[in-house]
């Protein structure tokens, strides 16, 4: 088989555990496989690298910063390949050029556009381990970008399309996909299996155990993907297709996102068009909006007069130019105010049976009312419910929403 392996910064952290990684792909290999090994950068240096960027300037060039931030998978393929042949085994490290890896041009966040891995194809036919820097590509300039944080998972998955291989395995610090996360909630139970769309819900709503566009990616090839511990046997979680077992249960996860803010524009008209320019401002500074609240004002409104509240979220780091922005459109938009907070959670629950059981946001609501926590936004879809909460209730919410769906009981 050809099995590609990527391995997260907590399961390379040391040297110690990088010689582990070794290891482990070795013995894969022994056991007949051809082996490439996705790596990420050692737990901490990518938050350390963006640091002395931000200390040399505040917001730095993206080419520059993605110069960077790249290093940090450099030095680990590089520790990983090293530590192979100190083990006597044949191998070789790819940076993601060398592998082939092109994206678009928008650092910091680029999309893999195309994959030509023909050094890989070439290393792996006369018997060598594989190596190949996870987070980075390279652009139609020639330069060096970077796919966003957690983008190694990408990276591994697209590798998996373009190598055809018959396995993806995505090792790191937990035993696979749980149904909150096993650090906030000690209840939480490890699945067998979830479905793309699942999976795709939990990383977009904040789940981080799979960056979002690696599950996209998987989604559309059909790529079957098996998140496990790097330093245990034990099976982990098979992200599949849907099937009718999993419709049975209505809710098979619950996520905290603390990584949002909301911005409210206080007595705007009520009137065609407010929404759409408040909204194109916002798009056009690159910023992505999330949940989205009007709500007609009956305070302080006087008599006739037809306005309305104007809420939205927005990513915490998008958090200062917008509400920037918003200040200086004020006027033109006919806003009494700008508020903005930055200390909401989004808390929701997940799960492809929502579909077709009745009562699922009764008792979501019930279970946060329980423990006094105010909602003051709800967004839905047909398989997620997501409320916005004060963050300092965030862990609790998730606690008391897996006690209320029994999710400790989960089946499968
Ligand atoms: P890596 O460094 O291997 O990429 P990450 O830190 O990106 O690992 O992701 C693993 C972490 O994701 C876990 O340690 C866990 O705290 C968190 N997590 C959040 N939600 C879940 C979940 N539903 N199941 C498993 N882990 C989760
Ligand atoms: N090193 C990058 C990060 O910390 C990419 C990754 O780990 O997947 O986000
Ligand atoms: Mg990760």
């Amino acid at each position: 088989m050809r099995i590609v392996q990527k391995y997260g910064g907590s399961s390379v952290a040391t040297l110690e555990l990088i010689r582990g990684v070794a290891k482990r792909a070795i013995a894969t290999k022994n056991e007949g496989h051809e082996v490439v090994v996705v790596l990420s950068a050692m737990k901490g240096e990518t938050d350390r690298l963006l640091q002395l960027a931000m200390e040399a300037h505040p917001s730095p060039e993206p080419r520059e910063l993605d110069s960077v931030l790249a290093t940090g998978e450099q030095v680990s393929i590089g520790l990983f390949a090293i530590s192979c042949q100190a083990l006597g085994e044949k191998v070789k490290s790819f940076l993601g050029f060398q592998a082939g890896v092109k994206t678009d041009d928008q650092h910091g966040r680029a999309r893999i556009t195309d994959l030509d891995p023909a050094r890989i194809r070439t290393e792996l036919a006369k018997g060598r381990i594989v190596a190949v820097a996870g987070f980075q590509g390279i652009n139609r300039h020639g330069d060096l970008t970077t796919l966003g944080r957690g983008g190694s998972d990408a990276t591994a998955v697209a590798l998996a399309i373009g190598l055809k291989a018959d396995l993806c395995e995505i090792y790191t610090d937990v035993e696979g996909i749980y149904t909150t996360d096993p650090h906030i909630c000690e209840k939480a139970r490890k699945m067998e299996r979830i479905c793309y769309e699942e999976m795709l819900e939990l990383a977009s709503l904040g789940a981080k155990v799979m960056e979002i566009r690696s599950v996209e990616l998987g989604m559309n090839y059909g790529v079957q993907i098996h998140v496990r511990h790097a330093h245990s046997q034990a099976t982990g979680t098979l992200i599949l297709k849907e099937d009718s077992e999993m419709e049975k249960t209505p809710v098979r996860g619950v996520t905290l996102s603390v990584n949002e803010a909301r911005v409210t524009l206080l007595n705007v008209p009520d009137q065609p068009g407010v929404a759409s320019r408040i909204l194109s401002l916002v798009s056009k500074a690159g910023v992505v909006v999330d949940m989205i609240i009007q709500n007609r004002s009956f305070s302080d409104v006087p008599e006739g007069a037809k306005l309305t509240d104007f809420s939205f979220t927005v990513p915490l780091t998008d958090y200062p130019k917008t509400m920037e922005l918003m200040e200086a459109a004020r006027e033109e938009i006919g806003a009494s105010r700008v508020v903005g907070d930055d200390t909401i959670a989004k808390v929701s629950i997940v799960g492809v049976g929502m579909r077709n059981h009745a009562g699922v946001a009764a008792l979501m609501f019930q279970a946060l009312a329980k423990e006094n926590i105010n909602l003051s936004m709800i967004s839905t879809s047909e398989i997620k419910i997501s409320c916005v909460i004060e963050k300092k209730y965030g862990e609790l919410a998730v606690r008391a929403l897996h006690e209320a769906f029994e999710l400790d009981k989960l089946e499968g």
